[in-house]
């Protein structure tokens, strides 16, 4: 069987579903869901931060067990789906995710919609992704502050008719407005993106390339960053656990 054609397969690390693809893979998934998926197809990251907060109750399960596909987008989970399954996996960060999905739009005519972030930081990256990616639709926009539960959201995004939607609200935010709101949205792709907007702005910098290759872009955002450690705490407790596990198999 090619690659492309082998269904993703789905693997558990400490009791949360991260599924075991590359760029390519989840690319195709997304752009066969972008074809029309109903209700739509949604994409969510998994990195050690998150799979920590699962553990804790402080993020919900659900989201996760539902959603179409669940992105590895932190090298900790990378490495522990190799240790634990000897599946040889890459990094899917979410940032990368959403600009090839933006390239792809642009060239297969998808429209797109960004929700999220503060009004400037969303409109400056509005901006510059049509002008990295000329053709690029940007059917409607939005910033992520907004009184309530936001469901009356969806019906300005289902109004302009965008096939996929970026939600750009932080955890456990996005997770939970997508949960609640993607059964009654005709986008036919969610991803859920975090502070993506804010990268792509130049609001926050990204690592250098070099941090990124190392698989060092957590420790760039530390140094830049130090309150980040309250977060990242997490990454020795996770590697243990999973250290743990693969022993104990
Ligand atoms: N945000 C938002 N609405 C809110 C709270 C946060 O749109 O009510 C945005 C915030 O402006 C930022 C993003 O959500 O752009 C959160 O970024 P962060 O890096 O904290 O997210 P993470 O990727 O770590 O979940």
């Amino acid at each position: 069987m090619r690659s492309a054609d082998r269904p993703i397969q789905r693997v558990d690390v400490l009791g949360v579903p991260v599924d075991a693809v590359d760029m390519e893979a989840a690319l195709r998934a997304a752009d066969r869901a972008a074809q029309g998926s109903r209700p739509p197809f949604r994409i969510l990251a998994v990195n050690p931060e998150k799979v920590w907060a699962l553990r804790r109750g402080a993020l919900p399960r659900e989201p996760f067990s539902t959603s179409e596909l669940l992105i590895p987008d932190g090298i900790g989970v990378v490495w522990a789906v190799r240790l634990l399954y000897g599946i040889r996996i890459s990094r899917v960060a979410g940032a990368d995710l959403m600009q090839e999905l933006c390239s792809l739009a642009a060239t297969r005519g998808y429209s797109v919609f960004l929700f999220g972030a503060t009004e400037e930081v969303n409109r400056e990256a509005a901006r510059i992704l049509e002008q990295r990616y000329p053709g690029l639709r940007i059917a409607g926009r939005r910033n992520g502050y907004f009184e309530g539960d936001g469901s009356d959201i969806v019906n300005e995004i289902n109004a302009c008719g965008a096939n996929i939607l970026f939600v750009a609200l932080g955890s456990p935010k996005q997770e939970r407005w997508i949960f609640r709101n993607a059964p009654r949205l005709s986008v036919s792709v969610i991803q859920g993106v975090g502070g993506t907007l804010d990268t792509i702005s130049g609001r926050v910098r990204r690592a250098p390339v070099i941090f990124q290759r190392m698989h060092l872009e957590w420790l760039y955002r530390l140094i830049i960053d130090p309150r980040r450690i309250r977060r990242q705490i997490v990454l020795p407790a996770f590697a243990w656990k999973v250290l743990i596990e693969w022993l104990r198999r």
